[in-house]
């Protein structure tokens, strides 16, 4: 009798964790049909932004980048059918800086230095150098000084080491372009005050403040004679540097701690831009998407809940649901639904599950590529992040699951911007014109580059999205580090030493 009983609780058991599964996979669900309202969505709030309206989720930042360093003068391709050659001029500026220049890059887990050599339109990048430092976890939450200070300080550590490989004239001052990743509204391209903190960073006192003036006073303070010429979102960076290389870059998309995209808008589409019609007619739009909100998207307790404990309840929500600090603890209140209602790791509660952000998303990401058939990796990582010896096969398989539904909806659902972006291009068609044929899109960040089961999901969601003939134009193409690269290059072409073109 006693035996019965107790197969009656653990069936009982199975049947309450099959039912949050079940509730989860509902919520969690994101069908073609919701994708495509969720990027006709985000080409409205698009619009909305660029017209200055002050309730738009989306700010659509407006860089002072009005012109891509390209690195190439024009570039020959083969029409689809007969083989037809053509040239045309690309159309960012040529690129014909040479020399030395620094970028910094700072705005998720680690930030990095970054040195250059420039050799001209011949030559391009000669030599480069970087050095990452991982950035103590107080100094995310300290004074704007502490930090600032320690960026100069490593800064200046580095500049030390410069080698004979990289040259500065005589004479010339030290330039640096600086990759500040979060919501900056410029006043020019080498200035512009922080709009608000995202991610896990959350200094009082820094927001409304200049980031180059504080940058610049930390660096004098460390006795270093540089001269900061760019202030940039990494968005933008990496929409630089993989221009730089390719240009058929339109856009870039960073998929990291914090998530975003930039653009090259038509100038005279922005609405709210009231300076000069840049020379190129064209200006690098940095979206801030991580702000972007919908009632289309499929906000689940687990986010609402994830959200109003945060840093920033009420920000960033869609960055939220997508982006590599989230995922891990969005899977970890689920997981925890689960040990409370259907005793998923045992009669008691592991303690550890309830701490907040305890299961990072390269752990989850782990867990999630784990093929062995009875999930013993899975199964190990459980045992070191939970703390729980052991866990039955049956909790390990609905763990796998959680992770599959929380990546899988977040790959689509950036996915879902990406289409967007694409339509607001009017490059979510397969042009007539085959001199216009490839249409890329730089990705950068650790969560599209680590996470293969995040990256596939995404490419696939983008395939069925935009259908395979258009989609055989669009390319997402990794442009690892091409941030760092892509603030040098900017720091070179708004040089103080430049000849104005
Ligand atoms: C910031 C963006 C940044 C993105 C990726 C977001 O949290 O608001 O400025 O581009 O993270 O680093
Ligand atoms: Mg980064």
């Amino acid at each position: 009798r006693r035996r019965r009983r107790r197969r009656e609780a653990e069936d009982e058991r199975k049947r309450k964790a099959a039912a949050v599964v079940e509730e989860v996979e509902r919520a969690f669900s994101t069908p073609t049909a919701l994708l495509r309202g969720i990027a006709d969505a985000m080409v409205e709030e698009m619009e909305r932004g660029l017209r200055a309206d002050l309730q738009a989720p989306l700010k659509m930042l407006i860089s002072y980048v009005d012109n891509l360093p390209t690195g190439m003068e024009f570039r020959f391709r083969f029409g689809g059918n007969g083989n037809v050659g053509l040239f045309q001029i690309g159309y960012g500026a040529l690129m014909d800086e040479h020399g030395l220049f620094y970028a910094l890059d700072l705005g998720g887990t680690n930030f990095r230095v970054i040195r250059v050599q420039l050799g001209g339109r011949e030559k391009r990048v000669v030599k480069q150098q970087y050095e990452e430092v991982s950035i103590p976890p107080h100094l995310m939450v300290g004074t704007s000084t502490e930090l600032f200070d320690f960026i100069a300080a490593e800064l200046e550590k580095f500049v030390r080491t410069e080698g004979e490989d990289f040259h500065l004239p005589d004479g010339k001052q030290r330039e640096l372009g600086f990759t500040f990743s979060f919501p900056v509204h410029q006043t020019s391209i080498s200035s512009g005050t922080l709009i608000k903190w995202t991610k896990g960073f959350c200094i009082n006192g820094a927001v409304g403040e200049d980031v180059v003036a504080e940058l610049s006073r930390a660096i004098e303070r460390q006795g270093l004679d540089m001269k900061v010429t760019a202030l940039v979102n990494d968005t933008v960076g990496t929409l630089a540097g993989g221009r730089y290389v390719d240009n058929d870059v339109v856009a870039a998309v960073i998929l990291g701690t914090g998530t975003n995209a930039a653009y090259v808008e038509h100038a005279n589409a922005i609405p709210k831009w009231n300076g000069l019609l840049p020379k190129s007619g064209n200006m690098v739009i940095n979206m801030e998407w991580g702000n972007f909100r919908s009632d289309k998207l499929p906000l689940s307790e687990y986010d609402n809940a994830l959200d109003f404990e945060s840093l920033n309840p009420g920000e960033q929500v869609y960055e939220k649901m997508i982006s590599g600090m989230y995922l891990g603890e969005i899977v970890r209140r689920i997981l925890l639904k689960l040990a409370r209602e259907a005793s998923l790791f045992g009669d008691v509660v592991p303690p550890k599950l309830e701490q907040l952000f305890v299961l990072r998303t390269p752990d989850m990401s782990a867990m999630h590529h784990d093929t062995s058939h009875d999930l013993k990796h899975l199964g190990s990582k459980l045992k070191d992040i939970l703390g729980v010896p052991d866990t039955s096969l049956e909790a390990r398989y609905i763990t796998l699951h959680v992770c599959d539904l929380v990546a899988e909806r977040g790959a689509r659902l950036a996915a879902a911007g990406i289409y967007g972006i694409l339509k607001k291009l009017g490059k979510d068609k397969l042009p007539n014109d085959f001199s216009q044929q490839r249409t890329v899109v730089a990705m950068d960040g650790g969560l599209y580059e680590h996470y293969k089961k995040f990256s596939a999901c995404l490419e696939a969601t983008l395939t069925d999205l935009l259908g395979e003939e258009a989609a055989s134009s669009v390319i997402v193409k990794l442009a690892n580090d091409g941030s760092g690269i892509g603030a040098a290059l900017l720091a070179a072409s708004h040089s103080q030493y430049a000849e104005a073109a």
